[in-house]
């Protein structure tokens, strides 16, 4: 392969030997890869500010086997800022991580890239509370991944204003209230059955209770335009359970737990 120049952001970058570096890189074009830059860490290196995490940067790779190799190496943006606060930076740290967890390698993921990007922008300009930028990012990059809750009407009468919104966090789905006592007798029977064995029981994790604010600003953050993506704002009380329901969606659903995010947690 002749050398090729793409745009990417680095999402992890790893020691190796001396001077070298192995970096997780997003790019638009080829999704998630690894790329080697050789000398990077030497200080007088060519690639050493570029190569660094959460740079995004024009690289001209070639391919060697199953990973690239960095010929060079020039800076767009180094989002500087995201140093300013240690909560800020343990959330850039997190969005990086699950950023490289579900991009795959092989694919087109400009989506994913441009979302990353604009959360870390937003992180290192404060443009809005981080809690809210995490929820954001959480929920936004779940629904491209595979995982689109489904936000447009109730799952049992396709209604879709009410005082209270139950949330089913596996199934993607929400009831009214009418629609979720009818239903939660049957959901009842079959959880018991799944975990008679084991003796325990609970669908509180599954279902949420969720207020009219919370639930417009889930489907303000799955189906808004990328420009507009955190243009809201929530009073602290909805805000609080706005990043909690969509923790909990993005755990649930990427089934693996992010040593990043519980650092963001012990920091904040
Ligand atoms: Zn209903």
């Amino acid at each position: 392969m002749e050398p090729v120049k793409v745009m990417g952001l680095v999402l992890r970058e790893t020691p190796v030997g001396e001077s070298d570096r192995m970096m997780t890189v997003l790019t638009a074009e080829y999704g998630r890869i690894s790329v080697y830059g050789r000398g990077a860490r030497g200080l007088k290196n060519a690639m050493f500010v570029s190569t660094q995490l959460f740079c995004y940067s024009e690289f001209v790779i070639v391919k060697t086997g199953e990973t690239y190799t960095a010929r060079e190496c020039s800076l767009a943006d180094n989002f500087y800022h995201l140093r300013d606060t240690l909560p800020g930076l343990a959330l850039a740290s997190y969005i990086a991580e699950v950023a490289a967890d579900i991009a795959s390698d092989q694919r087109e993921q400009g989506d994913l890239l441009r979302l990353t990007l604009n959360s870390l922008y937003a992180i290192a300009w404060q443009k809005k509370p981080l809690s809210l930028i995490k929820a954001v990012f959480e929920l936004r990059s779940l629904a491209g991944a595979g995982f689109m809750p489904d936000l447009v009407g109730c799952a049992g009468c396709g209604k879709y204003q009410f005082s209270t919104y139950y949330l089913d966090i596996p199934e993607g789905t929400f009831r009214c209230e009418d629609c979720f006592h009818k239903n939660s007798g049957e959901m009842e029977t079959e959880l018991r059955k799944e975990n008679e064995a084991e003796g325990i029981y609970s669908a509180a994790h599954l279902i949420v209770p969720i207020a009219p604010e919370v639930f417009v600003a889930m489907r303000y953050a799955v189906y808004s335009r990328p420009e507009r993506l955190f243009s809201f704002d929530l009073p602290q009380d909805a805000l609080s359970d706005f990043a909690s329901v969509c923790e909990k969606y993005l755990l649930c659903h990427l089934d693996r737990e992010f040593r990043t995010l519980d650092f963001y947690h012990s920091v904040i």
